[in-house]
């Protein structure tokens, strides 16, 4: 047992000590940082939480959803560009879409090639703003509470790696909840702790991503959190990354071979293509490391 502190999700205080963390991906510092199971719901939470000062420290200016360049900023278009295409129910004219952490604005812009000019994005990095609005998109700086948008402003809200970073993901998705529309979705993308993948690498796991995931889901936890913000899933995709694979073996020999890693960094490319069979079995056993989720909004509760 570790000391008493109250579960965002479900209020409950008593916790396990589930693992121990560092930045093995960034290596910013040489903190630890536990990682905390509720007893009740099983969330899993860093404990303590990171302060504002050791969060700034832990995304550096190269961090990178926060810039673009090279082969990975071209791969992220393209990605982005076949999402826009695949839910493109949720994604097309005439649907107001906000893409909150929308980083430098890719999967923005992949809407608005398809036809659909209504899209804005909210972003804490002012580095990915810049880049964001320097490609003519409507991006407010900040948190999405500091936006001042009005409630039903939007159709659809797009959540794309960002929940594990918000401190208190429950007042955020409330918060989501309360912008959209009555017949509106939430379309997130996030990291899957009931996987086979973090099975395999237990603490070298990239979904950790410790200090700047803050929280850490499984399909039961995430299903939890969105009906207290009220919302119902409608889908869940389990995504093949072969990228998982290929990271999570970098990360291990980081620890125990480092100059093996040096020669799989140049490889990453054909690392995630050999890994990609094993990605596709995580995935068609609905246990892969991330997950893509629809939720379509109800009537709020709340009083
Ligand atoms: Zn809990």
């Amino acid at each position: 047992m570790i000391e008493a502190f109250a579960c965002p999700l479900c209020g409950g205080t008593s916790f396990n000590a589930e693992i121990t963390l560092k930045d093995r991906i960034m290596r910013t510092s040489d903190a630890l940082f536990l990682l905390a199971r509720c007893l009740d719901c099983g969330l899993l939470r860093l404990h303590p939480q990171p302060d504002g000062v050791a969060l700034a420290g832990a995304y550096p200016d190269e961090y990178a959803p926060h810039v673009r360049k090279g082969i990975s900023g071209w791969a992220k278009s393209a990605l982005e560009r076949r999402s826009a295409r695949l839910l493109a129910e949720h994604l097309a004219e005439p649907r107001r879409v906000l893409d909150v952490g929308c980083a430098t604005g890719d999967l923005l812009l992949a809407i608005r090639s398809r036809g659909n000019p209504d899209v804005t994005g909210v972003e804490t990095s002012a580095a990915a703003v810049a880049v964001a609005r320097e490609r003519g998109l409507n991006i407010v700086e900040g948190e999405i509470f500091d936006a001042g948008f009005p409630a039903g402003a939007f159709d659809t809200v797009l959540i794309s790696h960002t929940l594990e970073h918000v401190p208190d993901p429950l007042v955020f998705m409330r918060e989501v909840q309360r912008v959209l529309s009555p017949d509106g979705a939430v379309i997130l993308w996030l990291p899957n702790a009931g996987s086979v993948e973090r099975r395999v690498f237990g603490r070298f796991w990239i979904g950790y991503d410790a200090p700047r995931h803050l929280t850490t889901f499984t399909v039961g936890t995430l299903g939890s959190l969105l009906r207290s913000a009220g919302f119902q899933i409608e889908e869940v995709r389990h995504e093949v990354i072969g990228l998982e694979w290929a990271w999570g073996l970098r990360l291990l020999l980081r620890e125990w071979l480092p100059t093996l890693e040096g020669i799989m960094r140049r490889l990453h490319p054909v690392l995630i293509l050999l890994f990609t069979p094993a990605a596709m079995l995580s995935a068609r056993l609905r246990r892969s490391g991330r997950i893509r989720v629809v939720a379509a909004r109800r009537e709020s509760t709340l009083v």
